[in-house]
């Protein structure tokens, strides 16, 4: 993906008011990203554990999400697969979930996946980073054919997200 600014991103979100979107905590070292091996950038509050955020272009918009990670309860802890990307973990998946954009957001509607915990689904996919205690599954797709699969996950869930 093309490589993003942090304005560019405090712009970008659709899920948290301007105040919010202000406030939160971009990571640092942006312009070192590998970006040329993202295709979205996914990233985790150092402060607060429970808030995620998730950063991509759809459509030739930059458009970010702010997540919540609730706690899983034990049931959820034997979920495995990330659902954006396909990779199996061990204990690496998270389910999180993002307030609604607008309105609906307001009256408390929000919408959950499963993602690798650490959001680096595209890292995995593309084997720069191995699942801890996961085994890849072989797959007969082409790394290019996985790629459009991560992206045509997170553009579908951003859809549900700004629906
Ligand atoms: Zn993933």
């Amino acid at each position: 993906m093309k490589p993003l600014t942090e304005p560019e991103i405090r712009t970008a979100f659709v899920n948290c008011t301007k105040g919010e979107a202000k406030r939160l905590a971009v990571p640092r070292g942006l312009a070192d990203r590998p970006w040329d091996a993202l295709d979205f950038l996914g990233w985790r509050d150092p402060q607060a554990p429970g808030r995620a955020y998730l950063a991509t272009e759809l459509d030739g918009r930059t458009r970010a999400v702010a997540l919540r990670s609730p706690a899983p309860a034990p049931w959820q802890a034997r979920r495995s697969m990330c659902s954006v990307c396909l990779t199996p973990h061990a204990g690496g998946v998270s389910l999180m979930v993002a307030p609604k954009a607008g309105t609906a957001g307001q009256r408390g509607n929000s919408v959950g996946t499963y993602i690798c915990s650490d959001l680096e689904c595209s890292l995995y996919v593309r084997g720069r980073k191995d699942p801890a205690g996961g085994a890849r599954i072989h797959e007969s797709l082409t790394l290019e054919e996985k790629i459009q699969r991560i992206e045509g996950n997170v553009a579908t869930f951003l859809a549900k997200v700004v629906a």
